[in-house]
């Protein structure tokens, strides 16, 4: 099935708990508009490449369409417009007046020089100037984007209409207008539903063991933050393998701040002393609390989800489990906190650098993690309250709450 297929299903099975209007429901099934651009660049050998360029709007009922914008080869219609209701989906589950978008360039950046990518990211807003803004669709960094990249977009549309409009665009350095805190947010977001999560299944932090697979800028901060307010961070991994720690078949923390350090380093989490390599397969199948998958999308499947002992999954990457695998951990009585709630801080810090930009204002860390932690708590509680209302999975919570809440909005 096709992510765009996946996603329709998702709705199907919300519409049908909340019994929603039939034309309200063929409403969500197209994105309000999808842009297709040509993306001419003049190359560093004077030669002109066109690439193509996508900006899918879902839907803006409850505010600008907000969502990022990838560079990938693999960038197809319908991952991007699979993507922009997901986003739609997860503005929504923590109650952020913000829409559904998200873009993409058919492209390897990997291959172009700095000066390419800059002249691919200025035309990439040529094609689509006409159509974003900051009251009306508000593109952030996704794979392969940066703040750089950000900055260039925002220069290249402020030439463009005439005006200043820094909240056109998020993600951006902060020079330029970003926000305190964005770099660590959808960590610190999955921390407070790790938070929550465990005073449900009554774990004390020194009591609950958790395994993080993908010690990058989402797992690595995750870990971090965790391990400070005394979580057992007892496994890690990264593209090259995993690590445990645990002696006589007992569990022993990681000291999480000299692994960082040791990543820095040496490039891997592997061969960290006092712990033993394990495969990222294994760390999958450990028995601890809490999984946190952190790295890739389809990582539990129909294959390994048989022996997956976790008894909690917060989903911090995007997409880390198959519908048929979710399937399984709901017989299994797994509790899965969804990719739409938990890696929801990012957004969620990306709409407060919005906000301070529309305001003329920069807020202190201080004040950007309290706002986080008031909106992130309230979606944990109201996803839980639904959960518990209709009898069903957090990730289907999650669905309903915001179809619901977009439904809403449609009709007034
Ligand atoms: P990243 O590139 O910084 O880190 C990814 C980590 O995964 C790296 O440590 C890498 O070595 C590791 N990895 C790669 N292949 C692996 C494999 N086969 N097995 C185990 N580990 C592997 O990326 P990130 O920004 O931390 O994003 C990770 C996930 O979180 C993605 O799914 C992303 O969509 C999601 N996410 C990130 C943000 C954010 O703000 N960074 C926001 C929302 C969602």
């Amino acid at each position: 099935m096709s992510p765009f297929d996946n996603a329709m299903k998702q709705l199907d099975k919300a519409v049908e708990i909340l019994h929603l209007d039939t034309n309200i429901h063929e409403r969500l099934k197209q994105p309000e508009r999808m842009l297709t651009v040509a993306v001419p660049v003049v190359m560093d050998d004077g030669s002109t490449k066109v690439f193509i360029g996508y900006r899918s709007q879902y839907n803006n009922a409850l505010g600008p369409y907000k969502g990022g914008i990838r560079y990938h080869p693999g960038v197809t219609i319908d991952e991007v417009k699979a993507l922009s209701f997901w986003m739609m989906v997860k503005c929504a589950t923590v109650n952020i007046p913000m829409g559904g978008g998200k873009g993409g360039v058919i492209v390897n950046p990997k291959e172009l020089s700095e000066g390419e990518i800059e002249r691919l990211s200025r035309s990439y807003v040529r094609g689509i100037w006409r159509n974003i803004g900051s009251d009306q669709d508000v593109p952030a960094p996704d794979v392969y984007t940066t703040p750089q990249i950000m900055a260039w977009m925002l220069d290249e549309y402020e030439k463009l209409v005439g005006h200043s409009d820094p909240g056109v665009i998020t993600g951006k350095p902060i020079a330029d207008g970003g926000s305190e805190g964005r770099g660590f947010s959808t960590a610190q977001g999955g921390v407070y539903c790790v938070r929550e999560l465990a005073k449900k299944m009554n774990l004390k932090p020194e009591q609950t063991t958790v395994a993080v697979q993908g010690f990058g800028n989402a797992g690595a901060h995750m870990a971090r933050i965790l391990s400070e307010m005394g979580y057992r961070i007892i496994a890690v991994s990264d593209s090259r393998g995993a690590v445990k720690n645990m002696e006589h078949g007992t569990w022993n923390k990681l000291d999480v701040e000299a692994l960082e350090k040791f990543k820095h380093d040496t490039g891997s989490v592997v061969g960290f002393e006092g712990t033993e390599m394990i495969t990222n397969e294994e760390l999958l199948k450990l028995e601890v609390d809490i999984l946190v998958p952190a790295a890739l999308e389809n990582v539990i499947t129909l294959e390994n989800v048989g022996r997956i002992r976790a008894k909690a999954i917060v989903e911090l990457a995007n997409g880390p489990t198959t519908p048929e695998a979710d399937d399984v951990l709901k017989e299994k009585g797994i509790i899965v906190v969804p990719d739409v709630l938990a890696n929801a801080g990012g957004v969620t810090v990306s709409y407060f650098e919005w906000d301070q930009n529309v305001k003329g204002e920069h807020w202190t860390e201080t004040v950007v993690l309290e706002k986080l932690e008031k909106i992130m708590v309230n979606a944990f509680d109201e996803v839980w309250e639904t959960k518990e209302k209709f009898g069903i999975d957090m990730r289907t919570a999650a669905f309903v709450r915001a179809i619901e809440r977009v439904a809403d909005a449609m009709q007034k």
